[in-house]
C-alpha cells in the first residue's frame, strides 16, 4: 500500500514540488529534530557536543524543559543525574555534571539523555570526546609489606573494598552541594592525580586522588555539603572519610590521623572533619582527596575549577584543572 501511494505521488510531481521537496529536505538536515514528527531518528550528537580530558568534569546543560517530571543521562553505562537550575534572564534549565573516568579510554562516545514529562519521554544526544591527559609517572620506595602484600592482608583489603562499596551504592538523591567548593587542606597540591605508579619496581594502580601536602594534625575541612556515608580505618586508606554530597557525587578524605566526624552526620561546607595524618598506606603527613563522580573517577580540582561562582551554573563549560606534577606522597 505504501509503495502505491509513494508511485502515485511520484507521477504528479511537478517542477515546483520538486523545488518544495529540494526545500524541505535542506530544511529537515539543518533541524533534524521534531520538524517532522514522522523523520526517522538523528544520527547520535544531534543536539551538542563536548570535549574534555580524562579525569576532568563537564557541565552539561539541557535548556528549556520547564515541567520536566525527571532528566536522566547514560554516559559509558554510568548514570548522569541533572538537576533543576534557575538563572535570571535565561530559561531554565537542566545541569548535568559529567565525569570522565581518568582511565576513561580517549575517542568519542554518546550521551543519551532523557527528558520525562509526565507519560511522554523526549530523547536528546550528545557527542562527548574524550581526550588523553598526559599524566605523571612516579617511582615510589615502600616497606616490601606494604607493596607485596601477604594472603592476610589481600583478604583484609578485598573485605574492606567491598564494605565501602555497599556504603557508597546507597546515595542521597537530593543534591546537597552548592556551588562553593573548597580546598579541604591549606598545602601544596602535588598534581599526581592519575599517576602511573611503580612501586618498588613494579605497575601499580594509577593514582586515583590528589594529594595535599600539610603538617601533622592541619585541620581538613569538608569541600561541600553533605551526609558522611562511611567512616575508615583501612589498609590502604588509614583513617579516612566518605562524604555523600548527593546525585551520585562523593569526596574521600584519607590517611587522616584523626576523624572529627561519624558515619550518618550532615557536614557543611568547610567543616572540619578530620586532621591530617599518615595513616594505612602513607610516605608522610598529606591528605589525599578522591572525588567519585557517577561512578568516574575524576580530578577533584576538576570541581574547584568549575564555573560555579556567586551561586550561578554556566550554560556548558569544561573544568581544566591544571596540576603541576611534583613529586609523591601516596
Ligand atoms: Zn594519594
Amino acid at each position: 500500500m505504501m509503495m502505491t501511494a509513494l508511485k502515485q505521488t511520484h507521477v504528479r510531481i511537478s517542477r515546483l514540488d520538486r523545488t518544495l521537496i529540494t526545500a524541505v529536505v535542506l530544511l529537515s538536515s539543518v533541524f533534524p529534530v521534531e520538524l517532522f514528527s514522522n523523520t526517522p531518528p538523528a544520527s547520535k550528537g544531534y543536539d551538542g557536543q563536548y570535549s574534555g580530558k580524562q579525569g576532568q568534569v563537564l557541565v552539561v546543560k539541557v535548556k528549556g524543559e520547564a515541567q520536566a517530571t525527571e532528566v536522566k543521562g547514560t554516559f559509558l553505562s554510568r548514570t548522569i543525574p541533572f538537576f533543576r537550575e534557575f538563572r535570571p534572564g535565561e530559561p531554565t534549565g537542566y545541569i548535568g555534571l559529567l565525569g570522565i573516568d581518568m582511565q576513561d579510554d580517549p575517542g568519542a562516545y554518546e550521551l543519551a539523555v532523557e527528558v520525562k514529562q509526565g507519560e511522554q519521554a523526549k530523547q536528546l544526544s550528545f557527542n562527548i570526546l574524550v581526550a588523553k591527559e598526559k599524566f605523571a609517572v612516579e617511582y615510589l620506595k615502600l616497606p616490601k609489606e606494604k607493596v607485596d602484600l601477604d594472603e592476610k592482608a589481600v583478604a583484609r583489603w578485598k573485605a574492606e573494598q567491598q564494605l565501602v562499596q555497599q556504603a557508597l551504592a546507597e546515595n542521597s538523591r537530593l543534591k546537597l552541594w552548592h556551588s562553593n567548593f573548597v580546598e579541604p587542606v591549606n598545602g601544596k597540591r602535588t598534581g599526581i592525580f592519575g599517576s602511573v605508579r611503580i612501586m618498588n619496581g613494579k605497575p601499580r594502580n594509577p593514582h586515583n586522588g590528589e594529594d595535599i601536602g600539610a603538617p601533622m594534625g592541619a585541620d581538613v575541612a569538608a569541600t561541600n555539603d553533605g551526609i558522611v556515608r562511611i567512616t575508615v580505618d583501612h589498609i590502604f586508606s588509614g583513617k579516612g572519610v566518605f562524604v555523600d554530597h548527593g546525585l551520585g557525587f562523593y569526596s574521600m578524605y584519607f590517611h587522616l590521623s584523626e576523624i572529627l566526624v561519624k558515619d550518618g552526620d550532615l557536614v557543611t561546607v568547610g567543616q572540619i572533619i578530620g586532621k591530617v595524618g599518615a595513616t594505612g598506606r602513607a610516605t608522610g603527613p598529606h591528605l589525599h582527596w578522591g572525588v567519585k563522580l557517577n561512578g568516574a573517577r575524576v580530578n577533584p580540582y576538576s570541581l574547584l575549577d568549575l564555573p560555579f561562582k556567586n551561586g550561578s551554573t554556566p550554560a556548558a563549560t569544561v573544568a581544566t584543572p591544571n596540576p603541576q606534577a611534583v613529586p609523591v606522597k601516596e
